[in-house]
């Protein structure tokens, strides 16, 4: 774990040194659970989203996309639970001076246990080897029933604490399982109370004339109020899918984990409208298709896996998380709901305007059932920075760090370098870069030896370098060298776009999804 800790804190440092990732405000110290994105980040994070939106709605015909204000009516909070219920509950330890989530410290305690149960198991499984049966073992251990009855308690304990909204109650379990602070080790804690993540802001010139609008903390709500204004005008027949990029804020309690966890980000959110009675064979669908989509970028499909709710929110019939091994552990990256019609419902209710479809083959009109697909493009970014990263020993001693990024999502896909500054090669190499750019991001350098200009493609995950020499003025002849392997072949200039663009090009990613 430890060392996880420290790939993790390295992946940090590689983001900010190689322009993927800034704190924001950094030359004031910076602001908190805030980030910018540097000259690698922004093409990295187009990247990823223009995979998603691609992937979205031109291989869907029936998904179209939108554009919303962040601002909107501060009704449509009210109508959509976030005013009353975007609570998260908070704790205060009276000795560090430290706010926590009163559920979160909860959730950390029953993994805790989760941990015990898996090392007694893992020792089991070494001790009797090939004849080892896990569940017998779990159902006769004393140590290992005891640890199960324990962790069954607090888990059904904190489970209707929280869907009673019960704050009381899950104080209680904090004292009763003795919970430490992590920083100062006491358990001074204070109450629990409810905090909203909204964040606030005035809207008008005078005091009087002001109202209150709140920066949206979801791009969800956005595609909802544009539900029947894209119906009508795209002439849209459910089943349909609505698709948006955008920005979105919370007011985070506890902000860790560099850009897993920021009070401003971005969201890649579809919502799709089909008939009622129809929505769990969508939300399959749309469960085993968001998965594919994962990986088909080939970080490895061992790092995913499905986290099944228990605990709905008040407006799902069914909801799964896709969660992705991060360095400290498996974590969600993005959200598959069933929000039956709840939030066309809603907003028929507070508008007073009517929300339903028509729909020609029932011949009968309806409020459409939703299923949403919601994925952070920052926490996507931060699972595929982590999964790439890479401190490789070479040969003869030498290392380098690589980002094995996927060749579409790659910031630049090809490097062209003159082997040394003279004999016409910076012209050449510069005529093979006017050429490429029209397709591909390529950059020109020059600067430093060979080896060194390689390390540094490497390090920000550039695919492909070529190298201009003596012999490309004699046969028009280059040296491609990819970046995983280290390989170099000799190949015509001719050929380079057509063997680049094979591989680093969005088109054959998506044709991965058909
Ligand atoms: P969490 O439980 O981690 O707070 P959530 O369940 O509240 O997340 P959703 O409301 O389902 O998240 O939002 C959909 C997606 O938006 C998440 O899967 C995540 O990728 C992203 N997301 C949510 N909150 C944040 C945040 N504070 N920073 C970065 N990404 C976020």
């Amino acid at each position: 774990m430890a060392q996880q800790e420290d790939v993790f804190k390295k992946i940090v440092a590689h983001a900010k040194e190689y322009g993927f990732v800034f704190p924001s405000s950094e030359i004031y110290d910076g602001l908190s659970a805030v980030y910018d994105y540097g000259q690698n980040g922004v093409e990295l994070k187009n990247n990823i989203k223009r995979y998603w939106w691609e992937a979205m709605t031109l291989l869907h015909e029936n998904i179209v996309g939108i554009d919303s204000a962040i601002f909107m009516h501060p009704t449509i909070w009210k109508a959509s639970g976030h005013v009353d219920a975007f609570n998260d509950p908070l704790i205060d330890n009276r000795d560090s001076k430290k706010r926590y989530r009163a559920d979160v410290l909860i959730e950390d305690h029953i993994a805790k246990i989760d941990e015990k149960i898996d090392k007694e198991v893992e020792k089991a499984r070494k001790r009797f080897g090939d004849s080892f049966d896990e569940e017998m073992f779990k159902q006769t251990n004393q140590r290992v029933v005891d640890y199960i009855k324990h962790r069954e308690a607090v888990h059904t304990r904190f489970s209707e604490a929280m869907n009673a909204n019960d704050l009381e109650g899950l104080r209680n379990i904090i004292i009763d399982e003795e919970i430490v602070d992590p920083i100062s080790g006491t358990r001074n804690w204070t109450d629990v109370r409810q905090f909203n993540l909204m964040f606030s802001t005035e809207m008008g010139s005078t005091a009087d004339g002001s109202m209150t609008v709140y920066l949206r903390p979801e791009t969800a709500q956005g595609i909802f109020v544009n539900y029947l204004n894209v119906q009508k005008t795209g002439r849209m027949r459910i089943p349909f899918g609505i698709a948006q990029i955008g920005k979105a804020f919370r007011n985070e309690i506890v902000a860790r984990q560099f850009i897993f966890r920021m009070r401003e980000f971005e969201q890649m959110e579809m919502q799709f409208f089909v008939r009622p009675g129809d929505e769990m064979r969508w939300f399959a669908y749309w469960k085993e298709w968001r998965l594919r989509w994962h990986k088909a970028l080939g970080l490895g499909d061992e790092k995913y896996r499905y986290h099944d709710h228990e605990k709905l929110a008040h407006y799902a019939n069914a909801a799964t998380d896709i969660e992705f091994q991060m360095p400290f552990g498996f974590k969600e990256v993005e959200g598959i709901h069933s929000r039956t019609d709840f939030d066309l419902s809603q907003h028929e209710k507070y508008s007073g305007k009517k929300i339903q479809y028509f729909d020609p083959e029932l011949n009968a009109s309806y409020t459409p059932y939703v299923i949403e697909t919601s994925i952070g493009v920052d926490r996507m970014f931060l699972s595929v920075l982590c999964s790439s990263y890479e401190e490789q020993a070479l040969e003869g001693g030498d290392s380098r760090v690589v980002l094995h990024l996927p060749a579409a999502l790659a910031p630049t896909k090809c490097a062209v370098m003159p082997l040394v500054r003279k004999d016409g090669l910076p012209e050449k190499a510069r005529e093979i870069v006017d050429e490429l750019k029209f397709d591909f991001t390529t950059h020109y350098d020059e600067k430093d030896s060979i080896g060194k200009r390689y390390r540094r493609q490497d390090a920000v995950g550039t695919p492909y370098c070529i190298t201009v020499d003596h012999q490309t003025l004699e046969d028009n002849t280059v040296t491609l060298r990819e970046r995983d392997s280290m390989e170099q072949i000799r190949v015509n200039i001719n050929d380079l776009h057509a063997l680049i663009h094979d591989k680093v090009s969005l088109n054959s990613l998506l044709r991965k999804l058909k």
